[in-house]
């Protein structure tokens, strides 16, 4: 049977430990203090012991200063130079966001590593966790219901399309702002209203609320400008984000950027994404 130890991370963590542990697997978990339900799921005594199972799984980002691993939940750092020092040169390592650093400390130990966060399924199963995220904080943050609300979703690709299809659901009216011919079509198809990205200017002051999930800035000072005062926009596009942010602090526009909203508003859901491609990756590897 695969060891397998789940070390640092949020509930995400703590919930793909559980599932993997459910599945039968022998899991422990490392990076959590004690007040965390980590679902009595078995403690590792050390890193160094930690690092010696056949599959280690990090969390998402994997580190946010290169040095130590993202552990919100343990009192002590846990250093990557750690783990690098006391794996087998048969660990496999997940983890999400590994980025181009970490991929070179990696390569450097031999270690056979794979990033969850490309995974494809991953990103779409993420779609709807971030979908009802942003809607959670259009709701909130807005003073008219999204029933009564115009909505613009900038983006047609996965978070789009949820997003189109939730507020719709919501009665919101939904314009979809796509570049491309077939998504254009696509959003005729589905009962909203097309516009071409480049276009966008002529109808973007009427909208109450603007979703962007185009990874670009393409809310400039052209569009901005036409943007009404009244309205809220949340961008949900990773950095440097989809929004010139000085020109709307300018305009005295109401601007959320809502990043990493999975893991905020639904752990739960967003531990079992990562569980499933977790097992995606390792099934494919032959494990
Ligand atoms: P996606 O499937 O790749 O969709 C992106 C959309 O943007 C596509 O419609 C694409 O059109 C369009 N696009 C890209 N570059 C463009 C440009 N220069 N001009 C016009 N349109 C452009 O991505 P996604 O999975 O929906 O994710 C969207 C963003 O949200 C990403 O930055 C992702 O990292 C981020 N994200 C955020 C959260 C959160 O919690 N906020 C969670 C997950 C992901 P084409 O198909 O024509 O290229």
């Amino acid at each position: 049977m695969n060891t397998i130890s789940v070390i640092g991370g949020d509930l995400r963590q703590t919930t793909v430990a559980r599932l993997l542990r459910d599945d039968g697997f022998d899991v422990s978990l490392y990076g959590f203090d004690s007040g965390v339900n980590t679902y009595c799921i078995k403690k590792a005594g050390d890193i160094s012991s930690a690092a010696q199972s056949d599959i280690l799984i990090m969390p998402l980002p994997l580190s946010c200063d290169n040095e130590t691993v993202n552990a919100p939940f343990s009192g002590n750092k846990i250093y990557i130079s750690d783990i690098l020092e006391n794996v087998r040169k048969d660990t496999i390592l997940l983890g999400g966001r590994i980025n181009d650093y970490l991929k070179g400390e990696f390569s450097a130990y031999s270690l056979n590593w794979r990033d969850y966060l490309l995974r494809e399924e991953m990103a779409i199963q993420n779609a709807v966790p971030t979908s009802e995220g942003a809607i959670n904080i259009a709701i909130t943050e807005t003073p008219e219901t999204i029933a009564e609300s115009s909505c613009m979703v900038l983006g047609y690709g996965r978070i789009g399309k949820v997003l189109c299809r939730m507020l719709s659901s919501l009665g919101a009216s939904v314009t979809a702002a796509a570049r491309s011919c077939s998504d254009l079509a696509w959003i005729r198809n589905e009962g909203f209203t097309p516009i071409h990205t480049n276009d966008i200017a002529s109808a973007i002051g009427s909208c109450d609320i603007i979703f962007n999930t185009i990874p670009s800035v393409i809310l400039d000072r052209r569009i901005l400008s036409v943007v009404s005062k009244d309205a809220l926009i949340i961008d949900l596009s990773s950095k440097p984000g989809g929004v010139d942010f000085d020109t709307a602090r300018e305009l005295n526009l109401r601007v959320i950027w809502a990043l990493s909203l999975p893991g905020k508003i639904a752990p739960v859901t967003a531990g079992k994404i990562i569980k499933n491609t977790v097992m995606n990756i390792l099934n494919e590897m032959g494990v």
